[in-house]
């Protein structure tokens, strides 16, 4: 099979042997659970219970605020216990529902039966998922349902389920591949059958073997559904370079993949999709690494939404030094956490624990022109240039580069060999355009 892949990219440390042979780890919370109202692409969430109210687990404790946003589904049962703004992974405060855990799980009514999805119309299984309070969880937390409902249901010729998992030390994905690879299959034909004309492409980079062996296994007699080996290398699982490297097709920051007859959804969304439409369970917990140097126990455990991270933590053993720099996420495209108190939520991913910042190790010095940037690039843009256009403010010069192809990726601040702070520049300054962009 021809590997798919994709022009430049880089091949950073992968750190994934410290978490990927443990297998996946169930905890209980132990502490109240907090929901913050924007956890989503979109409008925040709008509360529909009260303080004092008592919960189910499964409840809807939030309804969607826009066309484009989600329901939030409680995690557990209990009481809750305020609605106020709370410190969130963002560094920001957010409105946040607090539930206290009676440590009950008691279900709604309905949780966890069975349901056949061939015998629901597309419109009935649109609604579970919206109702599950299903988003994107691959990072973006775009809604779900939005994504499978696009203008022209009849030009998506391609579902591609994203196990590319390319960010370095995260393994959450590749432990689902192994140890519910039916749910990912299961959730695959859901989507599939919304789609009449569609074939569905499982893609997961070639440092995943026994993954690739145990998908391919299952899939073998399935006729609309096929496996994409692609070459390992940074950013693989960017949503643009997946699409060309399993299709061919290329989409720009002004496209939509549906634009180009693609729908990605990552392999924990497909699974959430799954358990919504067949399982009626709504989207109420996370799979989460918890790794790096500092941690006792590196290992990735499976998580009720709302708990602190400050418990994963603790369930990993604790740290086994002062760690310099703790990131949510992976370290290529995560946020630096400050604060250990902030809740897991849908698009929680991994928790990174690092003895030493390497990146505050070094100052930046003046670009030495190498071009290493440019090579390491995969939007074809060139990061150099728009360096000195982002440095001087000047936003019209950073669009005439094409800066608003950049996917944030942090491939050229990576290779670059003067240390500039490319990336961080870039993010500012296509936040910048797209401000005055709104304002115009
Ligand atoms: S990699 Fe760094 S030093 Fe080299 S051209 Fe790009 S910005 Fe300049
Ligand atoms: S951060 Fe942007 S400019 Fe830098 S390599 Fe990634 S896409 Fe290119």
């Amino acid at each position: 099979m021809k590997l798919g892949t994709f022009k430049g990219g880089i091949h950073p440390n992968e750190g994934k042997d410290m978490s990927k042979d443990l297998p996946v780890k169930t905890v209980l919370p132990k502490g109240e659970l907090v929901y913050p109202m924007s956890q989503h692409i979109g409008a925040p969430s709008k509360p529909v219970v009260a303080v004092g109210d008592h919960v189910l687990m499964g409840q809807t404790i939030a309804s969607a605020g826009g066309f484009i946003s989600a329901d939030i589904c409680c995690s557990v049962s209990g009481t809750v216990k305020a609605i106020e703004p709370r410190m969130t992974v963002q560094g920001s405060r957010c409105l946040c529902i607090v539930i206290e855990n009676d440590h009950q799980y008691e279900p709604v009514p309905g949780f966890g039966e069975e349901r056949d999805y061939t015998m629901l119309t597309k419109e009935q299984i649109r609604q579970y998922i919206k109702d599950a309070g299903v988003v994107g969880m691959g990072g973006a937390g775009f809604p779900t349902h939005v994504k499978l409902t696009p203008k022209e249901e009849n030009k998506i010729d391609y579902i591609l389920v994203n196990g590319a998992e390319c960010e370095p030390y995260l393994t959450s994905d590749y432990r689902m591949m192994l140890e519910e690879p039916e749910k990912i299959i299961g959730g695959l034909k859901v989507i599939l059958s919304l789609f009449d004309k569609a074939k569905g492409i499982i893609c997961i980079e070639d440092n995943k073997p026994d993954a690739i062996e145990v998908i391919s296994n299952l899939i073998a007699k399935e006729h609309r559904i096929k496996l994409q080996v692609l070459k390992t290398k940074y950013p693989q699982g960017a949503e643009r370079q997946l699409i060309y490297a399993a299709t061919g097709r290329k989409i720009y920051s002004a496209m939509l993949p549906a634009d180009a007859g693609c729908i990605v959804d990552n392999v924990d969304t497909v699974i959430a999709v799954y358990m919504a439409v067949c399982k009626s369970t709504p989207l109420i917990r996370r799979i989460v690494t918890v790794t790096g140097d500092a941690v006792q126990t590196p290992q990735n455990f499976n998580v009720k939404t709302g708990t602190k991270y400050s418990e994963l933590v603790e369930e990993a053993g604790g740290f086994t030094c002062q760690p310099e720099k703790i990131i949510s996420g992976g370290p290529m495209m995560g946020i630096a956490l400050f604060d250990l108190e902030v809740p897991v939520t849908k698009t929680s991913s991994a928790l990174l624990c690092m003895s030493h910042d390497q990146v505050a190790e070094y100052e930046p010095s003046a670009c030495i022109r190498c071009g290493r940037c440019i090579d390491a690039c995969p939007s074809n843009v060139i990061p150099q240039k728009m360096m000195l256009c982002a440095d001087r403010g000047d936003y019209e010069g950073f669009e005439k580069l094409d800066g608003m192809e950049c996917c944030e990726c942090g491939s050229c601040t990576f290779v670059c060999p003067a240390k500039r702070r490319l990336t961080q520049a870039f993010k500012q300054a296509r936040r910048t355009v797209l401000d005055n962009r709104k304002k115009k």
